[in-house]
């Protein structure tokens, strides 16, 4: 442990698993450490820094608003909360937004806004279809439509009548449907999960499902939207459109921030004035990081860059698969991918730090990919040749 790693951990408990690296600055694609070492960065702060680091028309626009106004609280209209919204609405094709903290709190307000619309309706309905391997947060809401036990067991119990169906079974869904299922939530690619993603038909299916049923789909591209795998949200790509979103990670490019939104149908019966609210959601700084974050995906058409070299990541991580033992399959698209290894991957990704390469884990046997989306073949190469001499 070094000194700062010392400093870093003085007098606190130690609630997370870190690894032995104190960062201290970025560059585009690549972070340092205290010590000067570069290190590739395919993690993004776990699919967060789309933009890579330092960019500086981002760096401006943040700069520039905490010169302006930092902060009011939503009793009060601000200007980069409307800009924003628009925006976001726009590049998620949904009609209303609220503005979260976190990911897990975008979760929760689109849990709530379910229940509310159910209640609203009069229609009774107040149970939830999860799926298994889903990860939506660590709330008590979030945790419980969350299917991992170890992160579930110590808080139970969690909230009741929520059910779990197998990820891309559509006939474990119907099973569960009951006349009291007020909505079905899915990631349609499971992050923390494996890199699971769903297929058309499971997608189309749930949707044609809650269709029929009366009951509301719910989406969460926390991890997987805002133009990781070439779309701005995974449900345009698979042309399923959910009634509520839930958003974060990448739209914020760092500041902490999330969303959900909803169709204007659902915004009818759902939220009203009171109902739900936040201090710090869509302050005036976060909402200028995304305004900023998502005019510039538009200008650089980053879905389109997405495409391409996902693509050749696709190819790259195909070819790993045939030369290596130990690579068992490909998983995922764009830039979220993950490789599923013959074991646990934690040798793997902590040697990989020590030749300079930032990778994570998605449960114990799988090394998930999510670099800022500003990557260029080239450092594709570079972390294939690092995953090369590690394996
Ligand atoms: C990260 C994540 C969350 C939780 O977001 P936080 O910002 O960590 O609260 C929820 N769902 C998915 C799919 C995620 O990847």
């Amino acid at each position: 442990m070094n000194q700062y790693m010392e400093e870093t951990n003085g007098g606190l408990v130690h609630t997370y698993n870190r690894f032995p690296v104190v960062l201290d600055h970025g560059e585009g694609v690549y972070l340092y450490d205290t010590d000067g070492k570069k290190y590739l960065d395919f993690a993004a702060g776990i699919a967060v820094s789309g933009l890579g680091y330092s960019n500086e028309e981002w760096k401006e626009a943040l700069k520039e608003q905490i010169d302006h106004l930092v902060h009011t609280s939503n009793l009060y209209y601000n200007t980069t909360c409307g800009k924003a919204a628009g925006l976001l609405k726009k590049a998620s094709r949904m009609d209303r937004v609220f503005f979260t903290n976190s990911g897990t709190e975008a979760i929760e307000g689109a849990l709530k806004a379910a229940r509310k619309y159910a209640w609203a309706k009069g229609t009774g309905r107040y149970e939830f279809i999860a799926m298994t391997n889903s990860f939506h947060g660590r709330s008590m809401g979030a945790l419980s439509v969350t299917e991992h036990d170890a992160y579930r067991t110590p808080f139970e119990p969690l909230i009741p009548g929520v059910k779990f169906a197998v990820f891309n079974d559509l006939d474990s869904v119907k099973k569960l449907v009951t006349e009291k299922t007020c909505a079905i939530i899915l990631e349609p690619i499971q992050g923390e999960g494996g890199i699971n993603l769903a297929t058309p038909e499971f997608m189309e299916g749930i949707r044609a499902l809650c269709d029929a049923e009366g009951i509301l789909m719910i989406c969460d591209e926390i991890q997987c939207g805002m133009a990781r795998t070439g779309a701005m949200f995974a449900w345009q790509k698979y042309g399923v459109k959910p009634d509520i979103l839930a958003m974060a990670k990448a739209i914020g490019s760092g500041v902490p921030v999330g969303a959900f939104a909803m169709t204007e149908e659902v915004a009818e019966y759902s939220l009203k004035p009171g109902d739900h609210g936040t201090t710090y959601g869509g302050n005036p700084l976060v909402c200028a990081s995304v305004a900023k974050t998502l005019e510039i995906y538009e200008r650089e058409q980053m879905t389109e860059h997405v495409k391409e070299v996902g693509a050749y990541l696709t190819e790259k991580l195909d070819a790993l698969v045939q030369e290596s033992d130990r690579v068992l399959e490909r998983r995922g698209t764009g830039l979220i991918q993950g490789i599923r290894l013959n074991g646990p991957v934690g040798d793997v990704i902590q040697e990989a730090l020590k030749e300079g390469l930032l990778i994570i884990s998605a449960r114990s046997d799988v090394i998930r990919m999510v670099p800022p989306l500003v990557i260029k073949n080239r450092h594709i190469d570079e972390m294939i040749r690092i995953l090369q001499k590690v394996l």
